[in-house]
């Protein structure tokens, strides 16, 4: 007997209503939750199942665009007063919770926004090119879409990619938990990688005069960087202070300036702005600063060393270019 699964913690839940999309089957499912291959003979075995049921009600399936339906196909339990009570203390439940059930963990609520965007964007990368094809576009919301093109970009298709996230920044972008900001920085380097370098030069440039649930500055950035991309830096060199003024405080904003320096080889001043990215860095959280890190200590190091950002012989170039979107420099040279 393992560790059941604890639903009240967020990523659990997600995980669970992942699995619940994958497997389709109630029981499979009620042992996973339960972590026992010996949970049907428990006193909770019933609660395991009607919780594999609910999940399964609201896990996100290809077939109604990923929406996460609630369709309540089980009622809970009923509970006798003498039975084991199934918050899993070995209590009867009169002697534990019984007229207390409120806030017990065997009351599966609904997911929040945040844990069906966590379990739906893992299915939907699970997801092959085939299954997405038959996805009902009209009942997929933007966050589907958005995550959809990433898959379809992950297989290589990068104009149906280019064309889903495409509708997405052009609708009316209501969705608060899409962070826009982000998927305009990937419309834009896409549009490089399919050589589309003028359109993504014009896109960018039309967000900016035209921001949508982003702020100037932030969009200011992506133009410096893609113009970095270009080896344009007299534009870059324009765009970063541009994104400067707008936010002093933001690391990747440092980080930028800092390889417009690199360039130039201004070896100190690179050096400084690389050590105020990373110190910025300090207050984000984990997974924001993952790929950040990587990417600053590793110029960090090379303008200390006095090296180029660009050394042919050498993997660094490799290494950051799927994140930062560097495989378009064989476009540039
Ligand atoms: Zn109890």
């Amino acid at each position: 007997m393992g560790m059941p699964k604890d639903l009240n913690h967020p990523g659990v839940y997600a995980e669970a209503l992942y699995q619940a999309a994958m497997t389709g089957d109630a029981v499979v499912l009620a042992h996973w939750l339960a972590d026992d291959p010996e949970a049907e003979k428990g006193p909770f075995w019933k609660w395991y199942i009607h919780f594999a049921e609910r999940l399964m009600d609201m896990a996100p399936h290809p077939e109604n665009g990923f929406a996460v339906r609630d369709r309540r196909t089980s009622q809970p339990p009923k509970i006798g007063r003498n039975d084991a009570c199934p918050c899993g203390s070995g209590k009867k439940y009169k002697q534990c919770h019984l007229g207390r059930e409120d806030n017990v963990a065997w009351k599966l609520g609904s997911p929040t926004p945040v844990i069906r965007a966590m379990a739906t964007s893992r299915v939907i990368h699970e997801c092959s090119v085939d299954v997405l094809d038959s996805v009902p576009r009209e009942k997929a919301s933007p966050m589907v879409l958005t995550e959809m093109a990433a898959t379809y970009h992950g297989h290589g298709r990068i104009e149906v990619a280019l064309r889903l996230l495409g509708e997405v920044l052009e609708g009316d972008r209501d969705d608060p938990f899409l962070l826009w900001d982000y998927w305009i920085a990937r419309r834009a380097e896409w549009l490089v990688e399919a050589g589309r370098e003028k359109e993504g030069e014009r896109f960018l440039l039309d967000e900016f005069d035209h921001p949508r649930k982003v702020e100037p500055w932030q969009v200011a950035q992506k133009l410096a960087a893609f113009y970095i991309d270009q080896g344009d830096t007299e534009n870059a060199d324009i765009w970063v202070n541009t994104a400067m003024e707008g936010n002093a405080n933001n690391p990747f904003n440092h980080y930028l300036k800092g390889m417009l320096l690199h360039y130039v080889e201004s070896w100190d001043e690179a050096v400084a702005s690389y050590e105020r990215a990373e110190e910025l860095m300090a207050g984000f959280r984990e997974e924001e600063k993952m790929y950040m890190v990587e990417l600053v200590s590793e110029s960090l190091s090379r303008a200390r060393n006095r090296q180029s950002l660009e050394d042919e012989d050498d993997t660094v170039e490799e290494t950051s270019a799927g994140e930062t979107g560097d495989s378009t420099q064989d476009h540039a040279s």
